[in-house]
């Protein structure tokens, strides 16, 4: 650390007032604190007066690869950008602040900051993860099963009797990522760390699809929290990174240490952009999460959606467990339309406000097809055992105008009614 970064101090958290979106669900716990600022307060000034000699407001940004040692044998805070650097300090502090955590490393994606905790495990360990979990992650764990790096068991989350059974064995990290992608199946995090505690596991939680403005699993009994900052954090769809927030000092150290040793650490410019696009976390996400809602409580409604997946609805089965653990609902909106794979072309053609893109958390809204994009490298009997239909789509809700996301796709409904056989058509305007 230089003098600059060590001039940002970290002093113990303490609960401070409760503030969110006014659509936020109740009775979850208090968002993070820190000098006796709110959270909303924390991010606005992540990195700000950082501490540096010019007195700068924002913080600088130190892209240099290498850095000079004193004189003989007098190195200084920082001597390579591998193993550290002032800028990518900066966001690493801000983001274990909001975390609540001991310290956290920045990486250069999501999948590195998964390799990472995966690296926490010791050859031929135990991992057990869901059976839904971010494709990427899937592909990764079982890699390392098909090469015999780790054991690997991948589980419904939503069977109780196969994540005991699972549980019963000696586990080295179990994988907790909620909501889930696309069906936003969530998972009670206090419940599930729980029980992994008690075969040993480490407990890790992919905090991707809520950030810690919505979600501090931390504070729920987990051991380490993964973020692809691609997402909320950074929110501008301009930088792919991750990072991992560790509950222990010991933990953030052995993370540190790999990090460093597997070269995964992130760029300092990509770092400089998540702190700059961290500052407006909060009043992002009170506008997502708003336009979420409103659109996911109108899309139910309407004649050709067989069905529509949003934390937020009462009808959504995890809606009491995300009231609970949450302190607000997301702004994916999933939705399964009639007339699969024609409808869906006809829906995503033409669209004006959604870029039909993978991703998800820039402030632009984003259409997907899982189908053909995220999950097609499925074969079509497993997505179909995993419920991602052909006429199921992932809407990224963004933060524009509430008024013309949905012009935009009530015009796209009317298109996709359009490629309805008379059949289907008549069935859904009857709201069959
Ligand atoms: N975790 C989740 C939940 C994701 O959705 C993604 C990417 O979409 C990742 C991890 C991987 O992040 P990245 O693309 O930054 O490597």
């Amino acid at each position: 650390m230089n003098a600059s970064v060590e001039s940002v101090p970290i002093t113990p958290r303490v609960p401070h007032q409760r503030h969110g979106a006014p659509d936020a669900p109740a009775a979850q716990p208090e968002p993070a604190a820190n000098r006796g600022t709110s959270q909303v307060t924390q991010t606005v000034r992540a990195g700000i007066e950082c501490g540096d000699a010019t007195g700068c407001v924002a913080p600088p940004l130190h892209l240099s690869a290498t850095f000079a040692f004193r004189g003989f044998a007098e190195r200084r805070a920082y001597d390579y950008t591998r193993s550290g650097n002032p800028t990518r300090d900066l966001l690493g502090e801000a983001l274990a602040e909001l975390e609540q955590g001991a310290g956290a490393v920045v990486t250069a994606s999501g999948m590195a900051a998964i390799t990472v905790v995966g690296y926490l495990v010791p050859c031929g360990g135990r991992i057990v993860a869901p059976h839904d979990c971010y494709g990427g992650t899937y592909r990764l764990f079982d890699a390392w099963r098909r090469r015999g790096e780790r054991q690997v068991e991948f589980v419904d989350f939503a069977d109780e009797a196969a994540l005991s059974a699972a549980l019963s064995e000696p586990t080295a990290l179990l994988w907790i990522e909620t909501p889930s992608n696309p069906l936003l199946r969530i998972t009670d995090i206090a419940a599930v760390a729980r029980a992994g505690k008690a075969c040993g596991a480490l407990i890790a939680v992919d905090n991707t699809f809520l950030s810690p403005a919505w979600q501090q699993p931390l504070a729920l009994g987990a051991d380490l929290v993964v973020h692809s900052t691609t997402k909320y954090l950074n929110g501008h769809s301009d930088v792919v990174g991750g990072a991992v927030v560790a509950r222990e000092p010991s933990l953030h150290e052995q993370l540190v240490w790999w990090a460093n040793c597997l070269g995964l650490t992130g760029a300092p410019f990509d770092s400089y952009l998540t702190l700059r696009g961290l500052r407006t976390l909060h009043a992002r996400l009170d506008h997502h999460g708003r336009n979420a809602l409103t659109l996911a409580e109108w899309l139910q409604g309407e004649p050709n959606v067989k069905r529509v997946w949003y934390p937020g609805l009462p009808t959504h089965p995890g809606h009491d467990v995300a009231r609970r653990q949450q302190r607000g609902f997301g702004a994916i909106v999933t939705l399964e339309l009639e007339g699969g794979h024609d409808a869906v072309r006809e829906f995503v053609s033409g669209l004006e406000c959604f870029s039909l893109a993978e991703s998800l958390g820039g402030v632009e809204s984003l259409v997907s097809h899982p189908a053909t994009m995220t999950h097609a490298a499925m074969d079509p009997a497993a997505r179909e055992k995993a419920g991602l239909a052909d006429g199921l789509i992932r809407l990224s809700v963004g933060i524009e105008a509430l008024a013309d996301l949905r012009a935009d796709l009530e015009r796209a409904l009317a298109r996709a009614a359009r490629a309805l056989p008379p059949r289907e058509l008549s069935r859904a305007a009857a709201g069959g």
